[in-house]
């Protein structure tokens, strides 16, 4: 069993490149040219200082907890969970007591150390919801923290078994809260998606995605923020929102949204 539920948060990193112009190619090769071409994270931006209180990840969370049914329950959990700092790999001090799944903020310096994107997952060993502590605009914090706070739920009390189907609903939700607090999103994914042939598959759609279309998206929602740490996690979800929205397009259902996340998860060497 996998330890962590890794969601949006890989990486895509190529280590070769196909003499073919396969979608898979395609993808990586305009991931990786996109990444290379933000900026790192500045020194002040990965510091203990910059640390995101509980305070103001509560606040970010709950500005979008109205967005649906799903958003409105788990809010009702969530406010009363218990919170911690992490202090060093493998421990953490309670900063706010509480119930239910315990949610723990990794420092800007500690997740800067533990690879080149941003770190937000679900440890389904120690039940623990962990969040990187480096700053992100509130919509980018909140559809995290509802999607792995989700997972926490399907672990726990729904025990569900597939994870494709965990990732798939998931995505969806995080979609959804985006599309809510991002204005001119939802019209750009749904752009690149349909903008192929009609005899196109959800990869050749998805593999028309340009360096300009992640840029544009990225800037959607972190605006000045944009950093290849925060962005090692969004250009995936982006990736899934185009193959959702394919299969939307084309009234599919979602099984092949499930096969969308397979394949995008796949992408990624982690
Ligand atoms: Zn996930």
């Amino acid at each position: 069993m996998k330890l962590h539920i890794i969601c949006a948060l890989m990486a895509l990193v190529c280590t070769c490149r196909a003499a073919t112009t396969q979608p898979e190619q395609k993808v990586r090769d305009t991931v990786n040219a996109y990444l290379k071409s933000l900026p790192r994270p500045t020194l002040s931006e990965t510091s203990p200082e910059q640390t995101l209180s509980v305070e103001s990840m509560l606040a970010a969370v709950s500005r979008h907890k109205d967005v649906n049914d799903e958003t409105r329950r788990i809010w009702k959990l969530a406010e009363g969970s218990a919170w911690a700092v992490m202090t060093e790999r493998h421990k953490a001090t309670i900063v706010k007591p509480g119930s239910g799944t315990l949610i723990v903020i990794i420092p800007p310096d500690m997740d800067a150390r533990m690879g080149n994107d941003t770190k937000y997952f679900y440890n389904t060993q120690d039940r623990a919801l962990y969040m990187s502590g480096r700053t992100a605009p509130d919509i980018w914090i909140a559809q995290i923290f509802f999607h792995e706070y989700g997972h926490s739920l399907q672990h726990q009390i729904l025990r569900m078994e597939d994870g494709l189907l965990r990732e798939t609903l998931m995505h969806t939700l995080s979609i959804q809260i985006i599309e809510s607090g991002v204005r001119g999103y939802r019209e750009k994914i749904r752009g690149i998606a349909l903008r192929g042939a009609d005899t196109m598959t959800f990869k050749d759609a998805v593999a028309t995605v340009s360096e300009a279309d992640l840029l544009e998206l990225d800037t959607l929602i972190f605006g000045r923020l944009r950093n290849r740490a925060l962005s090692g996690n969004s250009v995936v979800q982006h990736l899934i929102a185009i193959g959702f929205s394919f299969a939307d397009e084309k009234g599919l259902g979602i099984e092949s949204k499930k096969q969308v996340y397979d394949w995008v998860d796949k992408l990624s060497p982690n």
